[in-house]
C-alpha cells in the first residue's frame, strides 16, 4: 500500500470576472480550458479548469469566479503563491510576454537554487513561473498561443503561511507521507521525492489569520492513486487529527476534504476518471458540462451565468489597458 500522496493534483482560487480569468489563463498563460462547468455546491458560478492538453493530473489550476467577494485578508492559515513549472531557460520568453500584456511581473528570484519569475493574475492571484524539470506527465497543446517547448507544464507547488510550522510539518509527515526536502531563508519545504508539487511553509506568528477573497487559493489537492489509495489517506489523515469529509464524487474525480492543522484547505483527488469521461477529448473546455445530478436544471443554470467567449486573440487589447 501507498502511504504518501502522489504530489499536487489540483490548486483551486478564486478569481473575480470570469471572462476576465480565462483570457488570462488561456490566452496570456496559454494553459487550455478542459472543462468548463459549474461549483457543484454553487452551481450560480462557474469552475473552470485549466491544465496542460490532457488534462494530467498535476497540471491543473481551476477557479471558482466569485467577483462580488472582498480581496482576502492576507495571513496564517492561507496558501500565499502558486508555482507554475516551465521549462529550463524559458523566463525570458516569459517575461517578454507577460509585461507585453501589462501582466504585474516582480524581479526574478532564485529560490532552492531555481530561477522563479513571481506576478500576479488580473485578480490579485501571487503565481510564480519555476524554471525546473518536475517528473511529470505532460501533453503539449496545439491550440496554446504559447509554443509547446515554452508552455506551462504543471503544477510546481504551493507556498502556505502558517501562525507555527510544527504542528502542520507534523501533519505532512505522518498523514500524507511527505518529508522535509530543503530549507532556506525561512521557508522549509515538503514533499514527496519522484513525485511533481511541492509544499513551501513559511511561520507568520505576528500575522492574523488570513481569509479567503478574490484572488486567494481556496484549497490545495493532492494524488491519490485511486479509491482504495484515497481511504487509506483518509483514514491517515483522521488518524492524524484532521476531520474529513465523506467521499464526495466530482464525477472526474473522487475528492475528500480536511483542514491540515494550521488551517490550509487540503483535498485528497483520485487520478481518475479524468476529463475525457463525459466530453471529447479533442473538444474538452468548449461547451458547460455538467454532472449528471445538475443536467435537468441545465436551462436555470446557463440563463443565471455570464457568458463567455474562449479569447481569440482580443485578451491583448484589454492587458494593455491594465
Ligand atoms: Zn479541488
Amino acid at each position: 500500500m501507498n502511504m504518501q500522496v502522489n504530489g499536487l493534483h489540483h490548486v483551486t482560487a478564486i478569481a473575480g470576472d470570469a471572462q476576465q480569468n480565462l483570457d488570462f489563463y488561456a490566452d496570456v498563460l496559454g494553459m487550455r480550458l478542459v472543462k468548463r462547468s459549474v461549483n457543484q455546491d454553487d452551481p450560480g458560478t462557474y469552475h473552470l479548469f485549466y491544465a496542460d492538453a490532457a488534462g494530467s493530473p498535476g497540471s491543473d489550476l481551476t477557479f471558482f469566479p466569485w467577483p462580488q467577494l472582498a480581496p482576502p485578508r492576507p495571513g496564517h492559515g492561507l496558501a500565499l503563491e502558486v508555482g507554475l513549472e516551465v521549462p529550463p531557460g524559458s523566463l525570458d520568453f516569459w517575461e517578454a510576454r507577460l509585461r507585453r500584456f501589462g501582466v504585474r511581473v516582480a524581479a526574478r528570484e532564485r529560490r532552492f537554487g531555481e530561477v522563479v519569475l513571481p506576478l500576479e493574475d488580473p485578480h490579485g492571484l501571487r503565481l510564480a513561473l519555476v524554471e525546473a524539470a518536475a517528473p511529470r506527465r505532460f501533453e503539449a497543446w496545439d491550440g496554446s498561443p504559447v509554443p509547446a517547448e515554452r508552455q506551462v507544464r504543471g503544477l510546481y507547488g504551493a507556498r502556505i503561511g502558517e501562525r507555527e510550522t510544527a504542528p502542520t510539518t507534523a501533519f505532512l509527515e505522518r498523514a500524507l507521507g511527505m518529508q522535509r526536502l530543503a530549507a532556506e531563508d525561512g521557508w522549509e519545504r515538503y514533499g514527496v521525492p519522484g513525485t511533481a508539487g511541492v509544499l513551501d511553509l513559511r511561520a507568520m506568528p505576528d500575522a492574523r489569520r488570513g481569509a479567503w477573497g478574490v484572488g486567494a487559493v481556496h484549497h490545495l489537492a493532492w494524488r491519490v492513486d485511486d479509491d482504495t489509495h484515497q481511504a487509506e489517506m483518509r483514514s491517515r489523515a483522521q488518524a492524524a487529527g484532521a476531520v474529513p469529509t465523506p467521499v464526495i464524487d466530482r464525477f472526474w474525480f473522487k475528492s475528500v476534504y480536511f483542514k491540515e492543522p494550521g488551517g490550509v484547505l487540503f483535498e485528497l483527488a483520485t487520478d481518475g476518471p479524468g476529463f475525457a469521461v463525459d466530453e471529447d477529448a479533442a473538444h474538452l473546455g468548449e461547451s458547460l458540462v455538467l454532472p449528471p445530478w445538475l443536467e435537468r436544471q441545465r436551462a436555470a443554470i446557463e440563463a443565471a451565468l455570464p457568458p463567455l467567449k474562449m479569447p481569440v486573440g482580443t485578451a491583448r487589447e484589454a492587458y494593455r489597458e491594465m
